[in-house]
């Protein structure tokens, strides 16, 4: 098996068989497939094959390539499924996995409209879950019930970029009989692979930096191919299915996807230290960071560097926070991430916004938090925009 590096390149290449074959795969719009006798037609049912609910050619070439960026360096054979986004795969994860009268828990940084469909809309159907601090390893053993079918968690936790310890999570919900889902949205394939600490189920918002170029709203999920099997089963039947030129946007942004997570990681790290000794700074979250306390498993659980995302507070607070984002040339607000250009977000106006003040204290993000997207700027060039728009 060649390196993931090398799969993301030649996932899903079309073959030669076909007079001036393409180097890129045609774009697969039909809804339907047409079929000359009944026998054929018969076959492709029987495979979920013809239909458009059920994927094209796109949707394939897309799963396999996930599927074997995944696998890289693991013996155990995997495969995935695509949906119309991160939310339709944790909802795909959760819905196909439990039953009525089971019970998630979950972490309490989880991304807001996660955290809004565990406590808002799985209880409708009688699946319950609890949310704990993932950091607090005994407040999740405490959590687990007897009903516990998964626990859910993510990398590189936003807006505080906080690094789960993935083995002891493992074992936790093992013992308990349940899954370890993780959401691996932040750092990417490319730099996170949590099926190798002992998760059971992957989970990505291809919306991010996965495709990468903020054109795409996609979705995937990467387990053993027998869980894989269930999960699109469900979908299949639920309906969330991505389109196919979003597939194929996903599966171009993947062949890039190595090279950008290796500027954006190193281009995170030079804005950290910068924003770290500088004076209006007074607090910098980025697991690589010497000083940060995610620091030693940063190194071993993401070896290839923590990703784009960092955030950090001006001692200013937020009136000195207005003064550098209107003062910024090249970077904007946007209330997402994982873009080709850096961009801000200002948790508590956008992802932390249904929280009251009191919630927010607890959770960590004060009114002068401000969270950087890191992205593919020449690093001279970012430094120096933040340097006059602090000054
Ligand atoms: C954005 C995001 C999601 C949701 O993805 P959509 O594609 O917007 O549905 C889930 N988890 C994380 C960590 C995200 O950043």
């Amino acid at each position: 098996m060649p390196h993931s590096d090398t799969v993301a390149v030649h996932a899903g290449e079309p073959t030669l068989d076909r007079k001036d074959a393409p180097v890129t795969p045609d774009i697969s719009v039909g809804s339907a497939s047409g079929y000359p006798d009944l026998k054929t037609l018969d076959a492709a049912m029987a495979e979920h094959r013809g239909y458009g609910r059920w994927g094209t050619d796109n949707h394939r070439q897309l799963e396999a390539a996930v599927a074997g960026l995944e696998a890289n360096g693991l013996d155990t054979p995997l495969d995935a499924v695509s949906v119309g986004s991160g939310m339709a795969a944790i909802a795909v994860a959760l819905m196909s996995e439990m039953n009525a009268g089971d019970h998630v828990v979950a972490a309490h940084d989880c991304y807001g409209t996660t955290v809004t469909f565990l406590r808002n809309d799985l209880p409708r159907f009688g699946i319950t879950s609890t949310i704990v601090d993932f950091q607090d390893l005994e407040a999740v053993r405490r959590a687990v019930t007897d009903r516990t079918r998964v626990l859910l968690g993510e990398m590189c936790t936003n807006p505080l970029i906080r690094v789960p310890d993935l083995e002891a999570l493992a074992a936790i919900a093992h013992d308990a009989g349940a899954l370890l889902v993780v959401d691996n949205t932040v750092p990417t394939p490319a730099l996170s692979q949590p099926l190798r600490w002992g998760a059971d189920v992957v989970i990505y918002s291809a919306t991010k930096n996965l495709s990468g170029h903020a054109d795409v709203i996609g979705g995937l999920l990467v387990g053993k191919p027998s869980w894989i099997e269930g999960a699109r089963a469900f979908a299949h039947t639920f309906g969330p299915t991505l389109g196919p030129f979003d597939a194929w946007l996903t599966l171009r942004g993947i062949r890039t996807l190595a090279v950008r997570m290796a500027r954006h990681t190193s281009n995170a790290l030079a804005l950290a230290r910068f924003l770290e000794g500088h004076a209006a700074v007074s607090r910098v979250n980025y697991p690589e960071l010497d000083t940060s306390p995610f620091c030693a498993r940063a190194r071993k659980l993401l070896p290839g560097g923590a990703g784009a995302l960092l955030s950090f507070e001006l001692a200013g607070g937020k009136a000195a926070l207005e003064s550098m984002v209107s003062r910024l040339q090249l970077v904007r607000l946007m209330p997402s991430l994982g873009n080709v250009a850096t961009t801000l977000s200002h948790p508590a106006s956008t992802s932390h916004r249904g929280l009251d003040a009191s919630e927010r204290a607890r959770a960590g993000i004060s009114d002068g938090l401000i969270r950087c997207s890191v992205g593919l700027e020449y690093p001279d060039d970012l430094l120096a925009d933040f340097e006059q728009a602090l000054s």
